[in-house]
């Protein structure tokens, strides 16, 4: 039944990259990460901040921010502030494509308030035409720093793709989170919902595969990112542990 434990190294692993392991584990606001960034507040991100803020310090807020909820220690800003100060104008630093899922609201499991991040949402975290469009918005126009892609554990959506459910319009939804299915390999004992393994395993590809698919069919997502100045990653989110694994 817990296929949690196994799923940070595994995702990790399967990304080929070498990765900076953010701290998580130990608790607290003191993460052993090398930056020159000021440690976030609850101010809103300004136009200035936002100019200020590197791709890497992005994703740096993003590790610390899981780190805080992880941790139980979340900045508990309130966010009333926020609505004032971003009233004429929002300067998101990051965009998150996640699923719809319950367990894991990007702006909680990050730690984020208003203003901070763009959180295009659909169940299986995929994207399609108007999700790319979206991102561009967040990135190309409204300067966001950050393009994460999380997949999360236990997801419905990709285990009702591994089981091939029709359910109405869920029916084309699911349709495209069943590349991953396919291109995992193995699991011929079981390649249902019933594997967790399984169903983890899928559940990274799909992270792999989306990303694949922004920078080939946005040119300007993948432009961005080729100039450096956007980072485009993924992780995998546990609803067991309220931790995110990150790529990159
Ligand atoms: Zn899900």
């Amino acid at each position: 039944m817990n296929a949690h434990t196994h799923d940070r190294r595994s995702f990790l692993r399967g990304t080929g990259r070498t990765v900076l392991a953010c701290g998580c584990a130990v608790g607290g606001l003191a993460l052993p990460l090398a930056s020159a960034h000021a440690a976030q507040t609850c101010t809103a991100q300004t136009a200035a901040s936002q100019k200020a803020l590197s791709p890497q310090d992005a994703l740096t807020y993003l590790k610390e921010g899981n780190a805080r909820f992880a941790a139980g220690k979340p900045m508990v800003c309130n966010p009333t502030p926020q609505v004032a100060a971003t009233a004429n104008g929002q300067h998101p630093f990051a965009a998150i494509v996640s699923c719809i899922d319950s367990r894991a609201p990007a702006n909680l499991i990050f730690d984020q308030s208003i203003g901070d991040i763009f959180e295009p949402r659909i169940a299986g975290n995929f994207v399609n035409d108007d999700m790319i469009g979206s991102l561009e918005f967040a990135c190309a126009a409204a300067g966001s720093k950050v393009l994460m892609v999380v997949g999360h554990s236990e997801c419905g959506a990709v285990k009702g793709a591994c089981d091939d459910v029709v359910l109405g319009n869920l029916t084309q939804t699911l349709a495209n989170i069943k590349p991953a299915v396919a291109a995992v390999q193995g699991f011929d004992s079981d390649r249902t919902s019933a594997n967790a393994a399984f169903v983890q395993a899928v559940a990274e590809k799909n992270v792999e595969l989306t990303l694949a698919r922004i920078r080939q069919r946005s040119g300007i997502l993948a432009g961005l990112e080729k100039k450096g100045d956007l980072i485009i990653t993924g992780g995998m989110y546990d609803v067991a542990t309220g931790k995110v694994a990150f790529a990159a």
